[in-house]
């Protein structure tokens, strides 16, 4: 069997405890590994100076996976967020979020299973903004004002949507060849085009246009206020969401939220260079250290991660534990508990004993 060679950001916060617990899952599956582990964050910042230091970076366009941990975004200190920053670095367009309700979860309902795919790289999420009060944001107010023949109030901040053909293109293409490769029937695209014309109006468009060349998959749009209600009235049927940048972050956690919390909502972001696996929760600081928060969301994330490295049956076996434990409802963290002062609630590294137990008498 073919080692892999992957690398491991463990991050900061509850990142490095919910990793371990993680990597010891992944690696009970039989599938061997050579983690590559470098450190982000604050960890970082003390040794490089940098939060994102370089050998991060080549580690990852080597290895071409990784499995991370959250990142604390440190307020008021000018660095940016790394996860923002890796994902921009290394062109990882495409965050690629699965929302699958596991039996004895505390799901919105027993039956969802449908996959958000966000662009990760454009749209108001982009970080082009301009201060209010500044001399270039008065420079770029007089500037619209005149072409748009509309008035921006002078005491405005702004922040900058761009979507591209190019961004749409490929976020759009790769929605249908995740559907195709995963057995999904077809692609919503997610957008406020009634709205936002040239926007989310050329997204809907370079959509429509992709989806006339994947014939063999279905293809349909939501607007997206009406996606969100649709969700929670007839989730079952949407399969594959195809989103712009902003409203795939808001409909994550909205899909989080609809399978029992963050502490089951994994993530993959796949790009050009490379994917990173990573929850979608963040660092939670206040827990750090404490052996309490669910490793579950980056552990179902490293079953993604063995699904890209075409480890299909390690993968299963994976998920299917992970379900199992769920389902039995004695190993578990507080957030799956009805009650979260539950005092029969376990820590984290409990969580992954019972997983490779569940592994072990599964094989
Ligand atoms: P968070 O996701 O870290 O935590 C919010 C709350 O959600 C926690 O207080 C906890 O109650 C719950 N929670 C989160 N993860 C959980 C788990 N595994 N098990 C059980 N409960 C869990 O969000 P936040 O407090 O807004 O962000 C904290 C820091 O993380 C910020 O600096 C933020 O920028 C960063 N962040 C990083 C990432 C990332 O690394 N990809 C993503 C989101 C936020």
């Amino acid at each position: 069997m073919a080692r892999h060679s992957v690398t491991l950001v463990p991050g900061d916060g509850v990142g490095p405890e919910i990793c371990d617990a993680a990597v010891r899952v992944i690696e009970a599956t039989g599938v061997e590994f050579d983690w590559e582990v470098l450190q982000a964050g604050e960890a970082a910042i003390k040794e490089f100076g940098t939060p994102l230091p370089e050998p991060v970076l080549a580690s990852i366009r080597k290895n071409k996976v990784a499995l991370k941990g959250p990142i604390t975004t440190p307020i008021g200190s000018g660095f940016r967020s790394v996860n923002v920053a890796l994902r921009q670095e290394l062109d990882l367009y495409a965050l690629v979020r699965p929302v699958k309700a596991y039996k004895g979860a505390r799901n919105l309902r027993d039956d969802l299973d449908f996959v958000i795919v966000r662009e990760n790289t454009e749209d108001i999420y982009a970080g082009i903004e301009f201060e209010q009060g500044t001399a270039d944001v008065k420079h770029l107010i007089d500037e619209i004002s005149g072409l748009a023949k509309k008035k921006i109030r002078p005491d405005s901040g702004l922040s900058i949507k761009p979507i591209s053909i190019t961004g749409s293109e490929r976020i759009v293409q790769f929605a249908f060849d995740y559907a195709r490769k995963n057995n999904r029937r077809k692609v919503t695209a997610v957008h406020k085009a009634n709205i936002m014309k040239h926007t989310d109006g050329l997204f809907l468009s370079v959509a429509r246009m992709v989806a006339e060349r994947n014939g063999d998959i279905d293809f349909e749009d939501r607007i997206v206020d009406n996606m969100c209600m649709q969700l929670v009235l007839r989730p079952r049927e949407y399969d594959v969401l195809c989103c712009p940048n902003l409203y795939g972050d808001i409909i994550s956690d909205l899909g989080a939220g609809m399978i029992g919390g963050l502490g089951l909502a994994p993530g993959a972001n796949i790009g050009t260079n490379g994917a990173v696996f990573e929850a979608t929760h963040g660092s939670a600081p206040k827990y750090a250290g404490l052996n309490k928060v669910n490793p579950m969301a980056v552990m179902l994330s490293g079953v993604l991660m063995l699904r890209h490295l075409d480890e299909v049956v390690a993968a299963d076996a994976l998920e299917t534990a992970i379900a199992d434990v769920i389902a039995l409802g004695k190993n578990v963290t507080y957030d799956l508990k009805e009650k979260r002062d539950d005092p029969t609630s376990v820590g984290t590294s409990q969580v992954a004993d019972a997983v490779v137990a569940q592994l072990k008498a599964g094989a």
